[in-house]
């Protein structure tokens, strides 16, 4: 099994670091019924990929039994053929992760499994707990000894406490007493359950296709996963509510809910929509591809200045950069070319580069750019440094004006819900004004999305979302929360 380098040895560079420092968080995909249960799930990962690259698993439904195979690295890099055909059986969960919570060890890869009274439970977890340190600090005291460092363990040993010898009581009563962001699908020796938080923070949908067994469910963090495997978008898991699926079909429920920990009803992630989710996924019942197009209009609503190109950074800002173009008028062209093919790590040059990190990523187009006043977007600006590289390349490439446009507003908080984000000291719009990042990255001129603006954009209001690294207003109680074990790195 190949595990890739993430030590930032002398002699290696890590792209993913170097682009950009907010990170994806995981990613969940189950499906009961179906004869290839393994391989479905294998795929609807793959789809999945950009939610967590870190490790990746499968656990499979076979006569009663857990079969699991996980690792460090990529889904294409963890599973072959040979592996996937040991994983039998006709219902599977997976995961694919990135370590908002915990550190990059196999211990800590999903999904997690365990034997509990009433037989083998495997769980898969998309977001974080806030009341974590709580929880657990607790659960030692009473004796539970903990396998690794991430926050889903916890759901583990609740469960295995619970009295009851039913699954979904068990389920149900012990991610009650859980505060923050969970999409969750378990899996036992007889059903699937798939849950989303009272707040709902991050997406969870269900699917289905026929197989030669009948009707399969599917459900995944995002629906292009349905799309790779063929199968029919049905709806979202509702906010608070408990999915069972099993062979009596399916069947809904609802937590009980302790409305005093949370200022808002709902809360699904913004920024799913700004930068995670891909722009092929319906994530909270809207294209995300058509939320990126409005957030560029909006943009050009709101900040029009006159220039011959608009170009955006890719791939994240393409959408709302062709947005801005329609509405301002301004023709879109690419001014920056994206390799695609740069691996997660590569060999540092002898002889040291300027801005190397950037450069083997993006590179301008002198033939676009020469002589051209430019106005680039960006989905979002975290810490000024990977866009002060870029302005920097477009001015080398022959651009007379670069004007830097974020369809999203000043980042100025971290998020304590399952997005990997630097501390509030790292957010360059935490502590400077927009006069002063756009003189630190070099720019003619800078503007953000408004908050309003990102929401009149959505057609929603915003006690309808999470907006709180945005807004600095968090919609849960944040006692217990923990940050993050892992050294941010900045190239
Ligand atoms: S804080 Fe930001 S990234 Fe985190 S859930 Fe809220 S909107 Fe999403």
């Amino acid at each position: 099994m190949k595990a890739y380098d993430v030590s930032q040895s002398e002699k290696t560079w890590d792209v993913s670091q170097s682009e950009k420092t907010w990170k994806d968080e995981c990613g969940v995909f189950a499906i009961w019924n179906h004869p290839d249960s393994a391989k479905l799930t294998y795929l609807g990962l793959y789809a999945q990929q950009h939610r967590g690259q870190e490790s990746c698993g499968i656990v499979t439904l076979h006569q009663k039994q857990h079969i699991i195979h996980k690792g460090l690295g990529l889904v294409g890099d963890v599973f072959n053929d040979k592996n996937l055909s040991l994983l039998t059986g006709s219902a599977a969960i997976g995961h694919v992760r990135y370590s908002t919570t915990g550190q990059n060890l196999i211990g800590n890869a999903q999904p997690l499994t365990s034997n509990l009274l009433n037989g083998p439970v495997a769980v898969a977890h998309n977001g974080n707990i806030v009341n974590q340190s709580i929880l657990r600090e607790a659960l030692q005291r009473e004796g539970s000894i903990f396998q690794g460092t991430n926050d889903t363990e916890i759901l583990l040993h609740l469960m295995a406490r619970n009295p009851s010898n039913d699954l979904l009581t068990a389920f149900t009563e012990s991610a009650e007493q859980l505060v923050g962001a969970y999409s969750f699908v378990v899996m036992s020796e007889d059903r699937i359950l798939a849950a989303r938080d009272p707040l709902g923070f991050r997406p969870l949908v269900l699917g289905q296709l026929v197989s030669d067994l009948g009707m399969s469910y599917v459900i995944a963090s995002e629906s292009c996963a349905f799309d790779l495997i063929g199968a029919e978008y049905v709806r979202e898991i509702e906010p608070g509510e408990i999915l069972e699926i099993s062979k009596s079909g399916l069947k809904t429920k609802k937590m009980n809910i302790d409305q005093s920990l949370y200022s808002q009803k709902q809360a699904p992630c913004v920024f799913e929509h700004v930068y995670f989710s891909r722009p092929d996924s319906n994530v909270f019942g809207m294209s995300v591809y058509e939320s990126r197009k409005k957030f560029g209009e909006q943009l050009a609503i709101e900040s029009g200045v006159d220039a011959d190109l608009v170009i955006p950074i890719p791939d994240s800002g393409i959408a709302a950069a062709l947005g801005f173009s329609q509405k301002s008028g301004i023709p879109f062209e690419f001014g920056i070319i994206r390799n695609h093919y740069v691996g997660r790590t590569f060999i540092q040059p002898a002889q040291a580069i300027r801005d190397f990190g950037v450069r083997v990523k993006l590179n301008a187009q002198a033939n676009v750019l020469k002589g051209k006043k430019v106005i680039v977007i960006d989905d979002s600006l975290v810490r000024g440094t990977t866009s002060q590289k870029i302005i920097l390349l477009l001015k080398q490439a022959g651009a007379t004006e670069v004007h830097m446009r974020i369809a999203s507003p000043p980042t100025i908080g971290p998020c304590y819900y399952g997005v990997d984000t630097p501390e509030k000291s790292q957010l360059i719009a935490s502590h400077q004004s927009i006069d002063e990042i756009k003189n630190f990255i070099g720019a003619d001129s800078l503007s953000y999305l408004s908050l309003e603006g990102m929401f009149k954009a959505l057609s929603r209001s915003p006690k309808t979302f999470c907006s709180a690294c945005f807004s600095g207003e968090y919609p849960t109680s944040l006692k217990g929360v923990v940050k993050k074990e892992k050294t941010e790195i900045t190239v």
